[in-house]
């Protein structure tokens, strides 16, 4: 059999060893979702709503011990984590309200009367990266198990342990076998069945622009639904006329925030020319605020990065010539530690400009004016989200139109709100998560007519 050693990347001490599945226990759990999700379908909308809040509530029980997990396999600080296990909690509260509220349409037509049904797809795939294990798992099965579906799930090699631990919850709570499956297992086995498996009616995916893409290749030949949230660079920009302060002092957590291992992270800082000094003096302290930590300690503001391979990754960035303007600080020792770096200036040609990090690392580029600013942070294959700091509200409600990113935040670094939707433009992925219209993604129109001429 094959395993996987969970490490914990704060101390690298191994925390568990998980069995990996195989392409024949893909298959098996594939067909038991399958046949679940006869009765799943069926079961009343009332019933299903509230077996998801009771999953809720398992959740909210569970909180400390998630949280912990999430800790330990994940290396996030505990406050973060706690907040990751409450979103889970309030993401499924949320969609439990959707199963007694999933309205069609009636539809005024000639010789009869015209319905709309809401059908759910069957079974659903859900593939997780490692980043934020809890809420991206959650953002895919709550909606679709409200929508009647069932789920497979494969959560990242590398943090397979608070999606297990959900999938135990779950059961606990109540939802019938096989309804919502766990499946540990490696990207080219699991996840590449959930996109061949003719049993699998969508695959939602979250990960990297490069997979996404073959996901998205290999979803082409069966026409299967694909729902792709991928990388990242967005851009923070930061007009002269800001409250430069507060720009400056939450600059930091807009990027380093989870190591910086965040699609959103605003890993581009474009500063209007006249204000570039001033914000620089500003950021200079709150970069080295940043507590950089044991992520168990209440007091820890960012925890190291998943993997040896991660912060190698992120250190090709960095390499020895790189303009660093200043760092943070970050422990010694055992752990993979990269502390917050700022580079500046940079070239715009520059892989750190361009690519997207997935680290503790942001660079700064001075701009002149809204159109500048707009054609900079545009230059990118990627557009999921962005900020925007201004005291002009005109100017902010210009900017937010024309940047192409999915979620924007004027005056914030705002984080994923579950109420609202979530997703990138251009190659940052395709289709919308969260919201009050993420059912859509998880249930195809069915229309119906009913003569009623004699
Ligand atoms: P990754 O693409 O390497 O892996 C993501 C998941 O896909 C993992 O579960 C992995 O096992 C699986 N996978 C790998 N190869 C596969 C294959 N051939 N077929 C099917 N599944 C396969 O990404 P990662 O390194 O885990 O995560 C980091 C990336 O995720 C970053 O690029 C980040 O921007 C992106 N991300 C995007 C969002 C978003 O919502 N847009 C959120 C979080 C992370």
């Amino acid at each position: 059999m094959t395993t996987f050693d969970v490490i914990n990347p704060a101390t690298e001490r191994l925390v568990r060893t998980v069995p990996l599945a195989d392409v024949d226990e893909t298959d098996a759990a594939i067909a038991r979702a399958e046949k679940a999700q006869q009765s799943w379908r069926d079961v009343a909308p009332a019933d299903r709503a509230r077996l998801l809040r009771r999953f809720a509530d398992a959740v909210d029980d569970d909180l400390e011990h998630l949280a912990s997990l999430e800790v330990a396999n994940s290396g996030h600080t505990i406050g973060n984590a706690r907040g990751e296990a409450g979103n889970v909690r309030d993401v499924l509260h949320y969609y439990a309200a959707a199963p007694e509220r999933q309205f069609g349409k009636q539809i005024p037509v000639a010789g009869g009367v015209n319905v709309t049904f809401d059908e759910p797809l069957g079974v659903v795939g859900i593939i997780v990266p490692w980043n934020f294990p809890m809420p991206i798992a959650a953002w895919g099965f709550a909606p679709a198990l409200a929508a009647g579906n069932t789920v497979v799930l494969k959560p990242a090699e590398l943090t397979p342990l608070t999606a297990m631990r959900l999938a135990e919850l779950a059961r606990e709570a109540g939802i019938p076998e096989d309804v919502f499956q766990v499946i540990p297992g490696k990207g080219a086995v699991v996840g590449e069945r959930f996109v061949t498996h003719p049993g699998v009616h969508k695959v939602v995916f979250t990960g990297s622009t490069s997979v996404g893409k073959r996901i998205m290749a290999g979803c082409a030949d069966q026409v299967k639904r694909v729902t792709l949230e991928l990388g990242g660079k967005s851009a923070n920009i930061v007009f002269a006329d800001a409250d430069l302060a507060r720009a400056a002092a939450t600059a930091p957590y807009g990027v380093f925030d989870n190591a910086g291992q965040d699609c959103c992270a605003r890993s581009r800082i474009l500063v209007q020319r006249g204000a570039l000094d001033e914000f620089m003096e500003l950021l200079e302290p709150a970069v080295k605020g940043v507590k950089v930590g044991d992520p168990g300690d209440e007091a820890a503001e960012m925890g190291p990065l998943i993997s040896a391979g991660q912060r190698d990754a992120v250190a090709s960035f960095v390499p020895d010539d790189a303009p660093v303007a200043f760092r943070g600080s970050c422990p010694d020792g055992a752990g993979y530690w990269f502390p917050p770096t700022v580079l500046a200036p940079v070239d715009p040609a520059s892989r750190a400009w361009r690519e997207e990090i997935f680290g503790p690392v942001v660079a700064v580029l001075p701009f002149e004016d809204e159109s500048d600013a707009i054609r900079i942070a545009n230059d990118t294959d990627y557009g999921l989200a962005g900020s925007i700091w201004t005291r002009d509200v005109g100017k902010a409600l210009r900017m937010a139109r024309g940047v192409e990113a999915g979620n924007l935040s004027v005056n914030s670094h705002s984080a994923v709100r579950y109420s609202t939707p979530f997703g990138g433009f251009k190659q940052s992925g395709l289709g919308r998560e969260l919201g009050p219209d993420a059912l859509a993604a998880f249930t195809e129109t069915k229309n119906v007519f009913i003569a009623t001429k004699e």
